[in-house]
């Protein structure tokens, strides 16, 4: 493995990629609206010489890199480019120029990491097989790696397997975390609908009370996860909105619950489901109103293959050190739209360490940043892992 020497390489290119993941934090684009940075995407990518398609989902860019060292598989590496809906609050020079989007998940990182890999291997095609390079749109709720299936991005760049990454405030620079198995939680939304004979708040004997109905039920939901999952397994049941009423003399005639649930199993999520109704229906019928739930489906959950795992965690350790390379990380509640690709392939989703995210450094925080100090490291990484996974 070459680790070391790509290593030295992308830290003779910091410079100019620090400018490049700045200029995408200053125009932060939300879920398919990320033309600027596909155009930026496309720009590099063609003045490394290779041949970009663009408009794949909407926004996408995918790129095809053929190794020098002859035949082989093919596989991919996954980047996103979308912003959040969240202001900056950081004031250094190269914030957001867009009022109320941000780059605050570190998508401009991911971006910049791996067109740098792209610039170093195709300086160097030191491989049997091919790479494809993907820019994904829509992470964040978008979807966009759904879309990118569903148009037939596997029909047209046939890959044996997919990998991807993302930065993790909470685990130190230098250190990387690689899971065999599950690694982000999947996701549904539900939404729950009281109804009953809204009546005047001084004569609740006259109609129902969505209210005190909404109340205990939100307050039952408590006991799907601590009484219905086992405890060895994990699973989240958050209510997170309840609306109701418009003025202070009116019991309404409509609640309105809406909430999401976390898991890493199917049989969970439709055990959670069923609890779910079951106790809706049995609050609704105990106050006399009706209940409706709508469920959404959100992302599956993301599960890497282990064989894949392995790879990524050999090309890590080459880079850093076996005692940088956290095995045994538990599994994060989040979400991520790389699940889809891995509903269809084998591969593996990793973190590299963002720092300890201090000053709210963390995740979707108005204060967040991604760390410069991990371009030259994320792009030696995907590096490393390509000719290690394409070693003729
Ligand atoms: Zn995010
Ligand atoms: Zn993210």
């Amino acid at each position: 493995m070459e680790a070391r020497r790509w290593l030295v390489r992308a830290q003779s290119r910091e410079r100019v990629w620090r400018e490049w993941r700045h200029e995408l934090h200053a125009h932060p684009e939300l879920a398919y609206e990320e033309r600027r940075t596909a155009a930026f995407v496309a720009e590099r990518l063609r003045s490394f010489g290779l041949d970009p398609v663009e408009g794949l989902a909407e926004t996408g860019v995918v790129a095809v890199l053929e190794g020098r060292r002859g035949e082989g598989p093919m596989i991919a590496l996954r980047a996103d480019m979308d912003a959040l809906p969240i202001p900056e609050a950081n004031t250094f020079a190269h914030a957001s120029r867009e009022p109320g989007k941000m780059h605050a998940c570190g998508h401009d990182g991911h971006t910049a990491m791996l067109l740098a890999a792209a610039e170093l291997l195709a300086a160097d095609p030191a491989f049997a097989g091919t790479v494809v390079f993907v820019f994904q749109p829509a992470e964040e709720g978008g979807g966009g790696a759904k879309r990118m299936v569903e148009e037939g991005f596997f029909e047209r760049y046939p890959v044996r397997e997919i990998y991807g990454m993302h930065n993790w405030p909470g685990l130190p620079v230098g250190q990387f975390a690689v899971h065999s198995g599950p690694v982000m939680a999947g996701t549904e939304r539900f939404r729950i609908v009281l109804r009953g004979r809204g009546t005047h708040a001084a004569m609740p004997h006259l109609g129902d009370d969505v209210i005190a109905a909404g109340a205990a039920l939100v307050q039952s939901l408590q006991t799907v996860v601590s009484r219905r999952v086992d405890p060895l397994q994990a699973a989240v049941l958050s209510v997170t909105q309840f609306h109701a009423g418009h003025a202070f003399n009116v019991i309404p005639a409509e609640a309105e619950l809406a909430g999401t649930v976390r898991a890493f199993s199917p049989e969970l999520f439709s055990r959670i489901r069923e609890a779910i109704e079951r106790i809706g229906q049995g609050v609704a019928s105990a106050y006399g109103l009706s209940l409706d739930v709508e469920w959404d489906e959100g992302y599956p959950p993301t599960i890497n293959t282990a064989s894949a795992a392995a790879r990524c965690a050999e090309a890590a350790v080459a880079l850093v050190g076996a005692q940088n390379v956290c095995r045994e990380a538990p599994p994060s509640m989040g979400a991520e739209d790389f699940a889809f690709f891995l509903q269809h392939r084998p591969g593996a989703y990793v973190w590299i360490g963002n720092g300890p995210g201090e000053g709210g450094c963390l995740l979707h925080s108005p204060h967040y940043d991604f760390n410069d100090e991990l371009l030259s490291l994320g792009a030696a990484y995907w590096a490393t892992l390509v000719t290690h996974v394409l070693s003729a």
